[in-house]
């Protein structure tokens, strides 16, 4: 049930966003928190998702403790985020590192990500959870100056905020921004996620997180909880190429093992033995969006999260941590108008002012990650395009020494951002002076 005597926030999607953001506002005896699902179920879909210290701090700081617990989280031993091994030799050509102090529990980790979805519903009182519930629409009611949602199956919701963190095709960021769109960048996965026994005969079998990067693709492999084990091989075609394949399969659909094993055939006997025990495999072309001009959105009563604010296609195996980033900059934003021992509901002003505290703290973060994927996928794309020589060995070798460090990501500090922008808000400086520090 809802309590319109309380502030009523609405939740449009129950993935890490929505569900971090309904943990981070439990709390507030006078804040109803509900989330609306599409689906009918928090099911078991998807593969592996990474998050790095910035996320686990995040989960941290929620109380979200049962997901740093290595039952679930996969850390490597070595205490790096990622090793990169040659795609013939097997040899390690290079490490990511931590950049700063990081405590073991923040360790960069792998999940399966049903394990991480289901360690944070258990934080949240079944009943706020609505499932079947796909947003369809909002109106304005302003007599009761509420907003009205009405959900495809007819119903309707009211609430005075809405943060629409229902994913990468958002239905509430084209409800705002029609123009806004996402995508194909010709990054293509075949993800699998099976039970560790299927490999664990192989000899060699790396016990850590290992990219194997060849010519024209890589390979991954890692433990998960549960003794579970991931397997990610992707490619990068011309998404503008008129028979790039792939080109027309949707997310998270069948893939043919058969096809990774003619993949990587030529690649290390050790990479040949984990692909031939892969059991299955499911294809996940990757899609993106540029960013957009603004987050406070219906008039400074609606907001996005995740990859709803922000559809990067996962590149940098960022999209988790930025999502819980959202969701506690988001909660925190909402909290400083509306802090828990306030004696009345925040005015339209103040709930316009949480938003703008709560884009100034993400967007300049989230738009300098989306450039550098852009600038990064135009890249790919002239390297492994259609009848372009592949590298010799040495610039393969020298293109995976030289990669980018990803710890600006990774390690980004949400609370500083957020102390940021609060002062910003306050001394009543405009988005553009955050910008211009990037
Ligand atoms: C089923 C699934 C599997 C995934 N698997 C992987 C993976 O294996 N590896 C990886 O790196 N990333 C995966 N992702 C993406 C990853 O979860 C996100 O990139 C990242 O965690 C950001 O989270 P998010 O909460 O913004 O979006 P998501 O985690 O995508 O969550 C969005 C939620 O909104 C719901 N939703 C969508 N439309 C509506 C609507 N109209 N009304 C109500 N709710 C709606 C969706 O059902 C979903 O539960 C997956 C996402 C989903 C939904």
């Amino acid at each position: 049930m809802t309590d319109s005597s309380k502030l009523q926030i609405a939740i449009i999607g129950a993935g890490i966003a929505g569900l971090g953001a309904a943990i981070a506002l439990k709390h507030h005896p006078a804040i109803d928190v509900q989330v609306y699902e599409k689906a009918s179920e928090l099911r078991e879909i998807g593969a592996s998702i990474a998050l790095g210290p910035n996320g686990m701090r995040t989960l941290d700081r929620l109380g979200v403790q049962n997901a740093l617990d290595d039952e679930v989280a996969f850390r490597n031993k070595s205490r790096y985020p990622m090793i990169y091994r040659h795609w013939k030799t097997n040899e390690i050509v290079s490490t990511d590192s931590h950049a700063g102090e990081v405590e073991y529990r923040h360790l960069t980790s792998r999940f399966y990500r049903a394990h991480l979805q289901e360690a944070l519903a258990k934080h949240i009182d079944p009943s706020k959870i609505h499932l079947s519930k796909s947003f369809q629409s909002v109106a304005f009611d302003a007599a009761t100056k509420k907003l009205i949602i009405t959900f495809t199956d007819g119903t309707t919701a009211t609430a005075d905020i809405i943060l629409g963190a229902d994913g990468i095709h958002s239905p509430v960021r084209t409800f705002f921004v029609p123009t806004s769109s996402t995508a194909w960048t010709g990054w293509v996965a075949f993800r699998s996620v099976f039970p560790i026994s299927h490999v664990a005969h192989i000899k060699d079998l790396p016990d850590e997180a290992n990219h194997f990067w060849g010519p024209d693709r890589t390979f991954f492999v890692s433990k998960l909880g549960r003794d579970l084990f991931t397997v990610v091989g992707s490619y990068q075609a011309d998404p503008n190429a008129p028979d790039a394949p792939y080109k027309d399969s949707t997310w998270n659909s069948d893939g043919n093992v058969d096809t990774i094993r003619e993949f990587y055939k030529d690649w290390s006997p050790l990479v040949r033995q984990i692909v031939d025990a892969v059991p299955h495999t499911r294809v996940y072309p990757n899609s993106a969006a540029h960013p957009l001009e603004t987050w406070v959105l219906g008039n400074g009563k609606v907001t996005l999260a995740g990859d709803a604010a922000h559809a990067h296609g996962g590149a940098f195996a960022a999209g988790g941590s930025l999502a819980l980033d959202d969701a506690w900059a988001f909660a925190s934003s909402i909290l400083h108008v509306f802090p828990v021992d306030a004696k009345k509901k925040p005015t339209e002003a103040e709930i316009q002012k949480a938003l703008r505290i709560y884009e100034r703290t993400r967007k300049p973060h989230t738009d300098r990650v989306m450039r550098v994927v852009h600038e990064n996928n135009l890249k790919k794309i002239a390297q492994y395009s259609e009848g372009k020589k592949l590298e010799s060995d040495e610039q393969l070798r020298a293109r995976i020494k030289n990669r980018a460090d990803p710890s600006w990501i990774h390690e980004h500090d949400v609370q500083a951002a957020f102390a940021q922008a609060v002062a910003a808000e306050a001394a009543g400086r405009g988005a553009s002076n955050e910008q211009a520090r990037l």
